[in-house]
């Protein structure tokens, strides 16, 4: 049964940002019909585990890696791509597990992350003006009139797409992964990698805990356990994919696990937070450097009004040279209400730049000092650093620049893929995972 009543009429009444401007709303409410009457691809089961983690991240217990593409693509759903970010994310929790001391709960930006907030609403190039891209759910990449056409029929193919990478997703969890197989990779790594006399010290000890849990008769080869999250930004689709269970009078989002509000769309009287309100799932904030203390207070009580411990996420996205000094304000006030929000780094949103070739990058050394920030701020407020957000890939891009192999300006044409922000390359993702390890041990 779809969302009825109050609630649903409630958020359309409001002013929904960044919505695009779909051509024909019959056309709209077609598509909404038959994504109303297919199945939800997520089970409320399923969100009640990830919130249960969640709120062991907010205590200290738990530390959350989230990861993906800025943007995924309908073309590029091979199961060879979706492995590589899964295997990425594995041997990047074997690391962060190890140094934290506690379970990495992992989160894919995957399977519905097809839509993008803007910043301008058009684009030009050789001094021609288009729309500018916003996702394959809503229009396509290609520089032409009819590709920049919003579609409302993009969003059965969201959700095909979605449904694919999730099968995918489930079929990886339920084969496991073999820890020391993971492990195995991270040390061929680090024997690869310029920076890796650095990490072989950690790796060795990663190594000597995995060889003593084997000679203790534990299996390393386990199956592992995976979600799905987006940005929740088209209310249009997620309307039509929210479930209401009568019996338990629960709404859940149905279209992937966690859903987060971005840092353009979250106004305290705009559509998606009254959308977000009605429904049952983990949920998550984007907090841009703009975000005042009142704002952070305000967003609980109207997200969380119970505070339900799992239920919200801060993700704080401030730039580097701005964490130490914004951060500590809104953690002192929240903790001081009283709500176990988890606090976790974006270190990407904050740190991009255009490069002198035009590409939009960001420095590696950006990304990990913007995280450093985010850790000593917790350590002296004695909170919790609860996770880690990031845009990543296993492809061997030339997106971002730095990291062990030391990318630069130079290399950023030799594959940039992206469709829309600059991800961490494999290599990159790991070195970043080594260089967090150590912000755990100092
Ligand atoms: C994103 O996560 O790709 C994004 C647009 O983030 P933010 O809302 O933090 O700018
Ligand atoms: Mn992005």
């Amino acid at each position: 049964m779809t969302l009825t009543g109050e609630a649903a009429a409630d958020w359309r009444t409001l002013v929904a940002h960044q919505r695009p401007e779909w051509p024909s709303p019959a056309e709209l409410g077609d598509v909404a019909d038959r994504l109303a009457a297919s199945p939800p691809l997520v089970t409320p089961q399923e969100c009640d585990t990830l919130t249960a983690q969640l709120a062991r991240a907010a205590e200290g217990k738990a530390f959350l890696l989230q990861g993906g593409d800025c943007a995924e693509r309908f073309d590029r759903l091979s199961a060879q791509a979706i492995h590589g970010k899964l295997r990425l994310l594995e041997r990047m929790a074997v690391i962060l597990t190890y140094a934290s001391a506690a379970p990495v709960v992992k989160v894919g930006r995957m399977a519905g992350q097809y839509a993008k907030p803007r910043s301008r609403p058009t684009e030009t190039v050789d001094g021609r003006t288009l729309p500018v891209y916003r996702g394959d759910a809503v229009n396509g990449i290609g520089f032409s009139q009819a590709e920049r056409r919003p579609d409302p029929a993009r969003l059965l193919r969201m959700y095909d797409a979605s449904r694919h990478t999730l099968d995918v997703m489930r079929a990886f969890a339920r084969g496991g992964t073999d820890l020391r197989q993971l492990h195995q990779e991270n040390e061929d790594f680090v024997a690869r990698s310029p920076a890796g006399a650095r990490y072989g010290e950690l790796a060795g000890r990663i190594g000597q805990v995995l060889s003593s849990e084997d000679a203790c008769g534990g299996d390393p080869s386990r199956t592992t356990e995976l979600f799905a999250s987006h940005e929740g930004l088209l209310l249009d689709y997620e309307a039509a994919l929210t479930r209401h269970n009568p019996r338990s009078g629960r709404r859940y989002a149905g279209s992937g696990h966690m859903l987060w509000i971005g840092d353009r769309t979250r106004q305290l009287d705009g559509a998606h937070i009254a959308y977000f309100a009605t429904i049952d799932n983990p949920i998550a904030v984007k907090l841009g450097p703009a975000t005042t203390p009142e704002q952070a207070l305000a967003l609980i009580d109207r997200l969380d009004p119970d505070r339900r411990p799992g239920r919200l996420t801060f993700i704080v996205r401030m730039r580097a040279h701005r964490v130490r000094y914004l951060l500590p304000e809104l953690v002192e006030k929240v903790t001081a209400s009283g709500a176990p929000v988890v606090w976790v780094c974006d270190p990407m949103h904050g740190n991009t730049f255009e490069a002198p070739s035009g590409h939009k990058t960001r420095r590696f050394e950006d990304i990990l000092a913007e995280v450093a920030g985010f850790f000593e701020v917790h350590e002296a407020l004695g909170t919790h650093a609860g996770g880690l957000h990031v845009e990543l890939t296993g492809e061997d891009v030339t997106e971002c620049v730095g990291g062990g192999a030391d990318l630069g300006f130079d290399d950023l044409h030799r594959r940039y893929e992206s469709a829309c922000d600059p991800r961490l390359n494999g290599g990159q993702a790991l070195d970043l995972a080594f260089r967090v390890a150590e912000m755990f041990n100092p």
